[in-house]
């Protein structure tokens, strides 16, 4: 087995670790939602790189760079703990308590380093085994069930990573003899995986929070991109995204796939009497009640201003003509109160089919052109377009 230089592998590391610093600095310039999170990492990440890189290069008698190396270790894997329970989703814990952990740590590793070599060494061993396991608990549910591949590849590796500290504690308490400037007292022929693993995980690590960080944003913006922001519906894009999936499975249930299209009758006018606010609770107020009226999971969606699209399976046109009279009852039979206020609100609504072998833009004009007999016939009532096939 080839030997290794472990204080080398540091060195490596050390730049490394500033390396991933460097990376999260720069991810910090376009992403807002992660500013706080990214520059305690980046702080982590060069601290640790100092004290890695002066365990490789400071002279090999002297004994401080132990105590530099541990230290700085220890109050970056801290502040990447925090950070990665924060991009799992725990709440923040308060700079107080962050602090105050930082602290009362360092001071067990000073006090221990003052003791002696061996003391040192069993106690450093302790602590960092105690850090690595906290954070796979902290991360557990990354581990369990993950919601992407970046939260899978960051709990795996930490699990990894906190099974490498059992073995080194091990061979810590067993060890006997000098002290050793790289605090590793594992068997020689280990000591090159050992060496490997740590000239790379802080650039792992590094690359492991940014994914994290760039999976939340991908997952904040896919969400702000589905969801209405005024009534919390669909959006239209969101709608339009799963109609040729919704539309396949409910063909394949045997039912027939229908298009309710609804509009706020007279909206314009609650607008100019009673201002754009009120406007914008009445259609947080109609949307909850369509919702309400539904079965859950039945796609809604905000079409437009003051118009909504429900995709419905139903037995057969009548059953959905049935389904669009239930909605607009459920807006129109009880006023909607806005404090003292009563406001009645009626909605008509269009119905059509999209049958098998149709499109969903055909179903939809349909819709709209039975919308438009309802409006014209009165408004606040339900029609259903005649099927062409
Ligand atoms: P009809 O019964 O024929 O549908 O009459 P209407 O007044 O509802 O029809 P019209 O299309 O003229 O008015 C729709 C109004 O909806 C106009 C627009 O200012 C308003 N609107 C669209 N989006 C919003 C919104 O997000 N908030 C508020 N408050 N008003 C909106
Ligand atoms: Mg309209
Ligand atoms: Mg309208």
């Amino acid at each position: 087995m080839q030997s290794i230089d472990m204080l080398f592998a540091y060195l490596i590391g050390g730049f490394g670790a500033w390396a991933a610093a460097l990376m999260m600095l720069v991810a910090v310039q376009g992403d807002r939602l992660h500013r706080g999170v990214l520059s305690r990492c980046a702080w982590g990440f060069a601290l640790l790189g100092v004290g890695m890189v002066l365990s490789g290069v400071v002279d090999r008698a002297e004994r401080w760079p132990i105590l530099a190396l541990a230290m700085s270790a220890l109050v970056a894997t801290l502040v990447i703990y925090r950070a990665l329970r924060e991009l799992v989703g725990a709440p923040a814990v308060p700079r107080r308590r962050r602090v105050g952990e930082i602290a009362a740590l360092s001071m067990v590793l000073l006090l221990a380093w003052m003791a002696g070599a061996r003391s040192f060494a069993v106690v450093f061993h302790l602590v960092c085994l105690a850090v690595a396991l906290g954070i796979v608990w902290a991360v557990r549910r990354a581990l369990v069930a993950p919601r992407n591949a970046a939260e899978a590849a960051m709990a795996v590796t930490l699990l990894f990573y906190a099974g490498t500290w059992v073995f080194a504690l091990d061979a810590a308490v067993r060890h006997v003899g000098p002290e050793h400037r790289h605090l590793l007292y594992v068997e020689p022929r280990f000591l090159v995986a050992y060496g490997v693993i740590y000239a790379l995980v802080p650039l792992l690590v590094g690359a492991h929070v940014l994914n994290l960080a760039n999976a939340r944003l991908d997952r904040r913006l896919r969400q702000q991109a589905s969801t209405d922001e005024l009534t919390g519906l669909l959006t239209r894009r969101a709608l339009n995204e799963r109609v040729a999936g919704w539309h396949a499975d409910v063909l394949e249930r045997g039912r027939l796939p229908a298009v309710l299209l609804m509009d706020v009758d007279h909206f314009k006018p609650i607008n100019d009497t009673h201002g754009h606010e009120r406007g914008d609770e009445v259609l947080r107020a109609v949307s909850r009640r369509l919702r309400g009226a539904l079965r859950e999971g039945t796609p809604l969606a905000r079409w437009g201003g003051e118009e909504f699209l429900v995709l419905l399976d139903a037995s057969d046109l009548d059953e959905a003509g049935a389904t669009a009279e239930r909605l607009r009852a459920a807006i129109s039979a009880t006023p909607f109160a806005f404090g003292e206020e009563r406001m009645r609100v009626t909605i008509s609504i269009g119905v059509a089919a999209w049958p098998d072998g149709g499109v969903f833009a055909r179903a939809v004009a349909a819709a709209d052109a039975a919308l438009y007999s309802a409006k014209r016939e009165g408004r606040d009532r339900a029609r259903v377009a005649v099927r062409e096939d």
